[in-house]
């Protein structure tokens, strides 16, 4: 059965103190089915911090906002999967449109971090969004297409592993800019990609995999989101940082 998913990417935000603070409100105050994982992707130095508030949670998981593509060794700063699976991290974000333009990560990377990551028993929640230049010439279907393609679905061993990703559709004109796509463009790209998922596989994985929405979500628009029939929850960035707000987009579900 598909979950809803609502996770939480703080980026480079928070500090300690206030990190603490608001898991400690969240856990005191979330209060979903079982059909609801909430996800939390904190900075790598609070990680061990958030995963031990919510040790005891079974609605709470913890997520990395990404990955090295090696293994171990001369280089610095990077972390690698195995110590994030080491540690009891379930979620791993790959591919996020910051990584992408910040850190020059194209999909020949990504699709090698997809694979260090599911080796090392962690769930990945994949991103991909076109640009609004891409979007107004009409490309924006081709390129959620090749970036799906070059980097998921070209992983050999993937078809076994399905249960453990989670696609976020994240239009890039989207995050951080307070216009959110409309739940007509959401729905239309969501069922685009559960298509493409049936193509390649089959109707169990592609009714099985939670596809969910990221880009100005908000506690105002998300339940119009999140009733659309392949909308299965939200990536959220800014409306995670407030208890209230992450509160109600958790609340948003029908
Ligand atoms: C994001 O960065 O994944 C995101 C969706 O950000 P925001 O919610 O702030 O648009």
């Amino acid at each position: 059965m598909r979950k809803n998913i609502v996770a939480g990417n703080w980026k480079m935000n928070l500090d300690k103190e206030e990190a603490i603070s608001l898991v400690k409100q969240l856990l005191l105050e979330i209060n979903v089915n079982a059909l609801t994982q909430i996800i939390l992707a904190p900075s790598y130095i609070y990680i061990s911090d958030i995963l031990g508030l919510c040790m005891n949670s079974q609605h709470v998981s913890v997520a990395s906002q990404d990955c090295s593509v090696r293994d171990k060794g001369a280089f610095t700063g990077e972390v690698a999967a195995s110590m994030l699976k080491s540690i009891d991290v379930e979620y791993v974000i790959v591919g996020h449109s910051e990584r992408r333009a910040y850190f020059d990560e194209d999909n020949q990377l990504l699709k090698k971090k997809v694979i260090k990551a599911l080796s090392n028993d962690l769930k990945v929640i994949f991103c991909c969004g076109e640009s609004l230049e891409q979007r107004n010439k009409q490309q924006h279907f081709d390129w959620i297409r090749s970036q799906l393609s070059e980097s998921l679905f070209s992983i050999e061993e993937l078809e076994s592993k399905m249960s453990n990703i989670i696609i976020a559709y994240e239009p890039i004109w989207a995050i951080g800019t307070g216009v959110n796509a409309t739940v007509e463009q959401a729905q239309e790209m969501h069922s685009f990609i559960r298509k493409l998922i049936l193509e390649k596989y089959n109707s169990q994985t592609a009714e099985n995999i939670s596809i969910i929405y990221g880009g100005s979500c908000n506690a105002n628009n998300a339940s119009d989101l999140f009733a659309e029939k392949d909308i299965d929850g939200g990536l959220i960035g800014g409306a995670s940082l407030s208890a209230a707000s992450f509160l109600s987009i958790i609340n948003s579900f029908e």
